[in-house]
């Protein structure tokens, strides 16, 4: 007998990003969190208030935005504003570098609005300064009851903390690697950071890690280790990962093996947008990773035949985009109306070859006539042919058919 795989699932502590009645829960049980990140200037509240609600609306379940500068911070309340207003309660998470210490103490307004803050143990100050910079924004986060993550960066990473361990493996007698040195770097100081966090009285369940590097064997190197070495959640992202085809393909590679492994709470993919290309994108991959992957589902997945020789016309092609279309387009009215119709699968197959076997597997699906076929669509629901369909409307009258099987 073969087994069916199935994601392992790792014990970690869950964390709530809370706004309103909204509780999004990561790790523990909770289903694998998607988020996202504007592009926007924070001061320009309405663009980037539109920017969330965009990216909210396409899936993310916490968005991140730059809090930089004091007039970021000012504007964050109102963005906050904007977003109540519309109805869109997706919880913000404020990202902070060099200076969030100051921005969380002296704008409180921002500090209540965000829902979690982004912290950087690589740029949060030096020396001295380092742990009391570092406590006041966990403070901040003890003070309002919010959840922080704590964000290692490959390219920001605490260069004390490095040159001490490469300091320290220079003087082993053997040869050493510098590589393994970097990802113990990258584990300690945000491990590190977070026993300090909670020593100064965050509770584990706020706390939420981070280590974020660009390459594909890199971050399953540094991802399975970190695992080992905590409980706290894990956000989890091939950062820098890219654009178009390549960004894809690299964050899916690496967050696949490693959600696989029962490793990532949250997942981000850092896609670079193409020109002209919608900043949801990254979205809708992240979705697709977990979907493809069994752990979600957000929309009917539609199996489609790459086509080929048999099939007769672009009629396949074009109903194929047509019925992913239309099913994407419902969703936000069927996800109320219809409880359980993302798990749904449809098949739009282009001969007689795997048409009607991917069918039958398939909730309803249609197998499109081939070269020197009969000019017939047979449209199979939950395993038995149900009508045979002909003519210049097969698109029209199979969405019908689609639409009937969901109201059912
Ligand atoms: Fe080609 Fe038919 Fe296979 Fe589609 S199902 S790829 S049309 S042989």
């Amino acid at each position: 007998p073969v087994d069916a795989a199935a994601p392992r699932v790792r014990n970690s502590y869950q964390a709530h990003v809370r706004w309103g009645a909204r509780d999004v829960t990561v790790g523990g049980d909770a289903p694998v969190r998607v988020q996202s990140m504007t592009n926007t200037d924070t001061v320009d509240a309405i663009g980037t208030a539109i920017q969330v609600k965009e990216l909210a609306l396409a899936g993310s379940e916490m968005v991140r935005i730059t809090v930089n500068t004091p007039e970021a911070a000012q504007a964050v309340p109102y963005i906050r504003e904007q977003l109540d207003r519309m109805g869109i309660d997706v919880p913000l998470v404020g990202d902070f570098h060099y200076n969030g210490h100051r921005l969380l103490t002296e704008f409180p307004a921002c500090a209540e609005a965000l829902s979690k803050y982004r912290i950087n143990p690589g740029n949060v100050g030096k020396g001295d300064k380092r742990d009391r910079q570092f406590g006041q924004m966990i403070e901040a986060a003890v003070r309002w009851n919010k959840a922080v993550r704590i964000g290692v960066n490959w390219g920001s990473l605490d260069q004390e903390l490095l040159a001490g361990l490469m300091d320290e493996n220079s003087r082993r007698a053997v040869p050493w690697d510098a590589k393994p040195v970097m990802y113990q770097a990258l584990i300690t100081s945000a491990v590190e950071s977070a026993k300090l966090a909670e020593s100064m009285g965050l509770a584990p369940e706020q706390i939420i890690l981070s280590c974020k590097v660009s390459g594909v064997q890199d971050l399953i190197s540094v991802y399975r280790a970190l695992s080992q070495r905590c409980r706290y959640a894990l956000h989890l992202g091939l950062t820098e990962a890219g654009m178009g085809t390549k960004g894809t393909v690299a964050s899916s590679a690496a967050l696949a093996v490693l959600l696989q492994e029962g490793i990532g709470d949250t997942i981000r993919v850092s896609l670079t947008p193409q020109p002209g290309e919608a900043r949801t994108q990254e979205v809708v991959v992240a979705s697709e990773i977990l979907q493809a992957l069994g752990l979600r589902s957000f929309v009917p997945s539609v199996t489609a035949c790459p086509g080929c020789g048999r099939t007769t016309s672009t009629t396949f092609q074009e109903l194929t985009k047509q019925i992913d279309d239309f099913l994407r387009a419902q969703m936000p009215v069927w996800r109320k109306q219809y409880p359980g119709v993302e798990a749904m699968k449809v098949a739009v197959m282009g001969c007689i070859v795997n048409g009607p076997g991917e069918s039958k597997h398939a909730d309803i699906g249609i197998s499109l006539p081939g070269t020197g076929e009969a000019p017939a669509a047979p449209v199979y629901i939950d395993g038995e042919k149900s009508v045979t369909l002909r003519g210049d409307n097969i698109a029209q009258e199979f969405q019908v058919i689609v639409e009937n099987y969901i109201a059912k």
